[in-house]
């Protein structure tokens, strides 16, 4: 479903990817692991187009992200065709970004019926019955700031849903989260991966990433220095920079 090959992307002189190659089967759950800097966050960021990439190209359900390809030359895709491709990902960031002037229930409801145009009495039993998927069913009148911040971040989970996407993207989902509030997020997580969504996680949470990941991707530097089975790389790392990683996490 994600087909990026030799992704390089530059802040300034700053060179953060450096020729990234990940492929995404459908229905597969890649957790990107690494340390603080290595890129993760861009990458992410690069697939969703919300960053311009230097080099390399990216696939998304084998269209090319941003751009047509002709008679070998490519051509920048209108606002318009980017906006289409980047409502087909679903995008989860550690912070919860919900519009605090509405409840649970119109936030979620917010995309499809704004952004496509859809039906207000369907949209809205559809995001009822997403709600009640991140378990947040009695939570529907409820404004951010009465929620707590794992309670926010399940409904972000079900904004993204709502659009429905082919692919989900989290961006460290726990991470801002109190320590008793990331389990109920990650198992949110755990049933969407088990319904087949395909899902790139950006996490520090090794459980996860062992228990959940059908592959992990270990990045260092702005290369993939690593990948496989998670139990194999978790327990068993090849390279000296992901044993060094790993060490310094248990
Ligand atoms: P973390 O786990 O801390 O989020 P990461 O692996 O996700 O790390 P990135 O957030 O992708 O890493 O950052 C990689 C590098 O890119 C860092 O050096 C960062 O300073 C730089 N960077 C990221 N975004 C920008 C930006 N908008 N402008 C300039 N530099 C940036």
């Amino acid at each position: 479903l994600v087909h990026a090959v030799n992704v390089h992307k530059a802040f300034g002189r700053n060179e953060v990817l450096k020729g990234i190659d990940i492929d995404v089967d459908e229905g597969e759950v890649v957790c990107l692991l690494g340390p603080s800097g290595s890129g993760k966050t861009t990458f992410l960021r690069c697939i969703n187009q919300l960053e311009d990439i230097q080099a390399g190209r990216i696939w998304v359900d084998g269209d090319l992200a941003g751009y047509t390809e002709k008679n070998g030359k490519l051509h920048r895709l209108k606002d318009k065709q980017v906006a289409a491709q980047r409502r087909e990902i679903g995008m989860v960031f550690q912070r919860f970004n919900l519009f605090p002037h509405m409840t649970a229930l119109e936030n979620v409801m917010e995309a499809p019926v704004k952004v496509q145009g859809r039906k207000k009495a369907e949209v809205r039993a559809e995001a009822l019955a997403l709600l009640d998927t991140v378990g947040l069913s009695d939570k529907e009148s409820a404004y951010p700031a009465q929620l707590s911040g794992g309670q926010q971040q399940r409904v972000a989970i079900a904004r993204a849903l709502a659009m429905k996407p082919k692919l989900m993207l989290f961006d460290e989902p726990t991470s801002a989260l109190d320590p008793e509030l990331v389990g109920e997020v990650l198992q949110v997580m755990r049933d969407l991966a088990a319904q087949g969504m395909t899902m790139i996680v950006v996490t520090h949470e090794m459980a996860f990433a062992r228990d959940v990941a059908d592959r992990v991707v270990f990045m260092d530097g702005g290369v993939v220095v690593e990948q496989g089975d998670p139990k194999t790389v978790i327990n068993n790392p090849q390279h000296n920079r992901t044993k060094a990683f790993l060490s310094r996490l248990r």
